[in-house]
């Protein structure tokens, strides 16, 4: 059977959405038959532990398509992915066994787990998989050469498998061994239903957005988003900008926002966006009121104020209530929303309402809406509305890089099929 097979059809994430896919990315259908092969297969299984537990199982979950339709096709699949920074050492915190156990209950079925990467329990484990069965490697940053992409761990790495999927969005920005050396390796090499996902709504994105096309920018630094920024100015109709970088936005155009963060240095980057965005003909919306604190605590004094009267010596740390409305209104009529960046310190409830007042408009939009960045994304399912957008993508830094145009070495070794 191929994983392709007719049977399989309706569990194809591509199909009728991939005219604005890119045509060149390979996924699960151009694998060919799979049956009693050993498939390598990237997965991001980066999750946080808690006492030896996984105590967020999200990222498990959203590798479970592809998993699935290896299973069914009866490939022998050999999983692998990084657990946080262990930087080439074996630490024993960071071993994926609890990963395996929680795959293996949400499977309801048996994960073999190795005890080390491309070791004798490697290979021990990857002989030992039948039809259909799956084990998984341990943690890829336990050896030095993953990060480093080293041709020797590469080799070995890509010897374990025939065939190599990357399901892996998290991780595509990263040219390591596990992302780009194997698939250099060893073909086919295709993308897993996540990746291919994340890359045709990402490119829908920036290739052809139903108008208007609203971005929301936040969080906590400008110098992180000012790549995409810059990428999405020109595509955009609309700009709405909040969180922490709103006051380096409102600085440059001369407020005095008192002890809130601001970007000096960023300055004259923000003075040329927003020249360009008026050049370009962009509505680029900026808070008119904010919440601020006397200090930056949970429990500080808070008052809201006009942001052009911002009291000496507080802080911004949320918009305010009529911003709320306005960027709510921006946001109803949109064809295409991205959001990437809360609006305020929404960890803390005190200045969670402007985030939770922008997440409640993007869901109620009836348009294409797209979440991008990890605490956007958490803000989201915090307050409970991630069903109602239509994607919330999994890759914090793979997903910024992505829409600042640059291109991921985890999608180009796929793409560059011989
Ligand atoms: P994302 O992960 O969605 O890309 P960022 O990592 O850029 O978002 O920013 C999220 C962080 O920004 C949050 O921890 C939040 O508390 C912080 N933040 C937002 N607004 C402010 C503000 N006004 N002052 C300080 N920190 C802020
Ligand atoms: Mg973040």
């Amino acid at each position: 059977m191929t994983v392709g097979d007719a049977a399989l059809a309706g569990t194809s994430l591509g199909g009728a959405d991939a005219e604005f896919g890119p045509g060149r990315l390979p996924g699960l259908d151009d694998l060919g038959a799979v049956e009693g092969r050993h498939v390598l297969v990237r997965v991001d299984f980066n999750v946080p532990l808690d006492q030896g537990r996984v105590a967020d199982d999200l990222r498990i979950e959203e590798s479970l398509a592809t998993i699935r339709r290896l299973r069914h096709a009866g490939a022998r699949m050999v999983l692998m992915s990084h657990l946080g920074r262990p930087e080439g050492a074996v630490v024993e915190s960071l071993r994926l066994a609890p990963v395996a156990q929680r795959l293996s209950e949400l499977l309801g079925d048996e994960v073999a787990v190795a005890t080390d990467v491309v070791g004798d329990s490697a290979r021990r484990m990857v002989e030992g998989l039948g039809d259909g069965h799956l084990g998984l490697l341990e943690n890829l940053r336990f050896e030095a050469g993953e990060e480093a992409n080293d041709d020797t761990f590469a080799d070995a790495l890509a010897g374990l498998g025939q065939a190599y999927v990357n399901d892996a969005f998290g991780a595509a920005h990263r040219a390591h061994a596990s992302v780009v050396g194997v698939p250099a390796r060893l073909r086919p090499a295709v993308a897993g239903e996540l990746l291919r996902a994340e890359v045709e709504v990402l490119s829908r994105l920036l290739a052809s957005p139903e108008r208007p096309f609203v971005a929301i920018l936040g969080g906590a630094k400008v110098s992180d988003k000012l790549g995409v920024i810059s990428n999405l100015l020109e595509r955009v109709d609309r700009l709405i900008v909040g969180g922490a970088m709103a006051f380096t936005f409102l600085a440059a155009r001369g407020y005095d926002v008192g002890t809130s963060r601001v970007e000096e240095d960023r300055l004259d980057d923000v003075r040329d966006l927003l020249a360009r965005a008026e050049d370009a003909g962009v509505e680029v919306h900026l808070p008119i009121d904010v919440a601020v604190a006397d200090h930056f605590a949970e429990d500080a004094d808070r008052r809201e104020v006009p942001a052009d009267a911002m009291p000496d010596g507080w802080m911004g740390l949320d918009i305010g209530p009529d911003t709320i409305s306005r960027y709510a209104a921006a946001i109803g009529d949109a064809g295409t929303v991205l959001w990437n960046g809360p609006m305020g310190v929404f960890e803390w409830d005190a200045f969670s309402a402007g985030t939770n007042g922008v997440a409640r408009a993007v869901a109620a939009c009836d348009g294409f809406t797209v979440i991008g960045g990890g605490d956007s994304a958490a803000a989201v399912r915090k307050a409970g509305l991630a069903a109602q957008v239509s994607h919330v993508s999994t890759g914090g830094g793979a997903s910024l890089e992505f829409l600042e145009g640059v291109d991921l070495p985890g999608v180009a070794a796929l793409a560059q099929q011989d």
